[in-house]
């Protein structure tokens, strides 16, 4: 999968990108990643990619047209473009806080796209114009960070974990918590006593369907006592 990211701080996505499972999966080639500087495309002769609000008011907007043109140069064209397939066709997302809030249902489907374009907000917001050239807006939840980087490796690490071969063993992913609609359930490693805290003595049994049911059965209860609005789904 190619992911385009564009922001005026590249240099936020190094070690993001580079290090753990998702660095391993560029190196696989199982993710293609260029983080593009919006700044770059600016035509302001001190490369400025803000203004101030029309109408007045506080703080600055980020300007369309540094942000249209990097969307263009990752190859997206127009946004009623017809293709066969539909996740052949780029998806731009803009981190926003006012989109769909992320969920393992959102980042199932993003994961069948070939190529997402993902657009890093700052300031006030972005001048609404853009949004002409924009086929999602994604939230990471109900509060404000101070720009759209950090939600945007957000999407990018969850999204990852759902490509295979980027989680070594597939049902790691399958087994994780929302991806069946309940919570995980508890794990345990050596020592089998930790201060007097013996680990469950039906996982040292050796006896796998035993485990298996107790570990679906605690998967539930916890969902029940946690998330029950999860069970309602
Ligand atoms: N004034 C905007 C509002 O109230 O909707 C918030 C602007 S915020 C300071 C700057 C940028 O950070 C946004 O344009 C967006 O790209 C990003 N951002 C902030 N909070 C976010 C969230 N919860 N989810 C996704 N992106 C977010």
């Amino acid at each position: 999968m190619k992911i385009d990211i564009l922001t005026i701080f590249p240099s936020m996505f190094h070690g993001a990108l580079t290090e753990s499972l998702i660095g391993k999966a560029s190196k696989k080639k199982i993710l293609d990643i260029n983080v593009v500087d919006i700044r770059s495309f600016s035509k302001d002769r001190h490369k400025k990619v803000d203004d101030k609000p029309f109408g007045g008011g506080v703080g600055m907007v980020m300007t369309v047209q540094p942000l249209y043109d990097a969307i263009k140069s990752v190859g997206v064209k127009k946004k009623n473009s017809s293709y066969k397939n539909p996740y052949a066709k780029p998806c731009v997302i803009y981190m926003s806080p006012q989109g769909k809030t992320l969920n393992n249902e959102i980042l199932k489907n993003l994961s069948k796209f070939k190529h997402l374009v993902l657009v890093c907000g700052h300031y006030e917001g972005t001048d609404e114009r853009i949004m002409d050239y924009i086929d999602e807006e994604i939230s990471i939840g109900d509060y404000i960070l101070t720009g759209g980087e950090i939600p945007a490796m957000v999407l990018v690490d969850s999204m990852a974990r759902m490509l295979p071969g980027v989680v070594k063993e597939e049902s790691s992913v399958t087994n994780d918590s929302f991806y069946n609609g309940l919570l995980d359930y508890p794990h345990y490693t050596r020592p089998a006593v930790f201060k007097g805290h013996k680990v469950p003595d039906i996982l040292l049994s050796g006896d796998h369907k035993k485990i298996e049911s107790w570990r679906q059965k605690e998967s539930y209860k916890r969902t029940k006592e946690r998330r029950p609005d999860l069970l309602k789904k």
